[in-house]
């Protein structure tokens, strides 16, 4: 169930505050953080209440659920693509989808990029990796990184953001930690090497936003917290 506006409103203030606070703590400033409202499950509404409220963008895990979700939409916001996408979407992805975060492999970059080519677009994404190393998590891994970043960089209708990862599901704060901190270098290594500014560090969700921020995040990935438990 969908809550009210203002009961969203009030849990997205809530948000804002621990962003906030573990900013202070990481002597960041707020507005290098973005919330990224993650609509899943939820009605189109939802993403209405994210423009209301003044986001930038919302974050969807299917690419269908997007393209029935965008005509019912009233308010105009950005959509981003936080879950794992196939290669046979990759064209519908391009056309419904502002940023695809997922990319984890070059037949996706591939496909992408001659998918935004298509639509005449630059397309915008960030390089999913599985910092956690985490078995039952899509990402590239670690060490095919610079690979693949070297491949999406010679890409001419991509635009390389930066990096997102999911932290492992763990009873311990600090298997959460370690993956933001492990993304947190490899995107450090990896724009210097480049040469490449590499800034998005999409990180974070619900349950470890804090520890997201103090590593480096600059978006935070927010669901339930928002809309309550799908
Ligand atoms: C569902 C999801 C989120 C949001 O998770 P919450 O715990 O509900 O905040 C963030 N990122 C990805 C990739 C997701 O699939």
């Amino acid at each position: 169930m969908l809550p009210t506006y203002d009961a969203f409103k009030s849990r997205a203030d809530g948000v804002r505050a621990q962003i906030a606070a573990a900013c202070l703590r990481s002597h960041r400033d707020p507005v290098e953080v973005e919330l990224l409202a993650v609509t899943k499950t939820h009605p189109a509404e939802a993403a209405d209440y994210a423009a209301r409220y003044g986001l930038r963008a919302v974050g969807e895990n299917r690419v269908q659920e997007a393209v029935e979700k965008q005509p019912h939409c009233t308010t105009r916001i950005g959509w981003e693509l936080i879950g794992h996408l196939q290669s046979n979407k990759a064209k519908l992805a391009a056309v419904h989808f502002d940023r695809v975060q997922s990319v984890d492999s070059e037949k996706l970059l591939n496909h992408l990029d001659q998918a935004a080519a298509t639509l005449g677009k630059i397309l915008p994404i960030l390089l999913q990796i599985n910092a956690g190393r985490d078995p039952a998590k899509f990402g590239a891994e670690i060490e095919d990184a610079p690979r693949l970043l070297e491949t999406a960089l010679a890409r001419k209708n991509l635009r390389i953001d930066g990096f997102m990862t999911i932290a492992p599901l763990s009873d311990d704060p600090s298997v959460a930690e370690r993956t933001f901190a492990t993304l947190r270098t490899l995107r450090d290594d990896l724009a210097s090497r480049f040469g490449v500014p590499l800034r998005e560090l999409s990180m974070g969700m619900s349950g470890d936003l804090e520890a997201a921020i103090l590593a480096g995040s600059t978006q935070v990935r927010i669901g339930s917290a928002l809309y309550g438990l799908r």
